[in-house]
């Protein structure tokens, strides 16, 4: 397989130029040039002390010791300085241009939103959006940002929770039937960012029977199904890309 790099983002101009309903599946590395570290990689959240921080992150701390999981989130979970990156604003030109149909993320940045993206399917749930327990208010990230200590609901005193699956809890059902759907449908997926190699990633790529891309720094589980094969920055070949199909 012939390793690309953004220097060949015409032949994925192309690929997106033909395709009739083109997907896109991001991971971590979409994120990491908006200054969000892989959490699964080197120096990242779940590398050491995991345990302790699976615990931080789990619905049992947000019930039973709620202080302890706004404490970690707080810290380690919300950017409140990280932007959209080329990445996810060449995404949104992409589905403003009618080529994407729906970006699928297991990023809980709410970024691809923030860049404009309308048809975002987030697997893993959103820091951007967080809701009342007891009453179901909802409420943005700043009002959590700026809280001190646990944040409680102004209607109700309920305690307000992230729109993210915790550990413990079950992906949101609805939106991996929307990813399902697009999937299905779909003649052409990029997948970015992420090695594949954890669920439900590797399951919606794996069992995709269309043409695939992968652009990723690294090796993934699905190399040799991929037609186009990218080793090079997500924000560079998919501006590139744009570039190339605006001309
Ligand atoms: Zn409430």
């Amino acid at each position: 397989m012939k390793i690309l790099t953004a220097n060949d983002a015409h032949l994925l101009a192309e690929m997106l130029r033909s395709s009739t309903h083109a997907v896109f599946f991001g991971g971590a590395g979409v994120s990491t040039e908006s200054g969000i570290p892989d959490f699964r990689g080197t120096g990242g959240l779940y590398s050491d002390n995991s345990e302790d921080n699976a615990y931080y992150l789990s619905n049992a701390c947000l019930r039973n010791e709620p202080e302890k999981f706004y404490e970690f989130y707080k810290r380690s979970m919300l950017y409140p300085n990280a932007r959209p990156n080329d990445a996810h604003k060449a995404l949104a030109e992409l589905e403003e241009m009618g080529i994407i149909k729906a970006v699928l993320t297991q990023n809980i940045d709410g970024l691809h939103s923030e860049a404009g993206s309308k048809n975002v399917i987030e697997l893993h749930g959103s820091c951007a959006k967080h809701y009342c327990m007891r009453c179901g208010k909802a409420f943005p990230k700043e009002e959590v940002t700026s809280s001190a200590g646990v944040p409680r609901c102004d209607a109700c005193t309920g305690l307000i929770r992230p729109k993210v699956t915790l550990y413990g809890e079950a992906l949101d059902e609805r939106e991996l039937e929307r990813a399902d759907r697009h999937t299905n449908t779909a003649d052409l997926m990029i997948a970015a960012g992420s090695s594949l190699t954890v669920y439900p990633a590797a399951a919606f790529v794996k069992y995709f029977t269309g043409r695939l891309v992968i652009i990723n720094y690294t090796e993934t589980d699905c190399d040799a199904s991929a037609e186009l094969l990218y080793r090079d920055s997500v924000s560079k070949v998919l501006s590139e890309a744009v570039k190339i199909l605006k001309m």
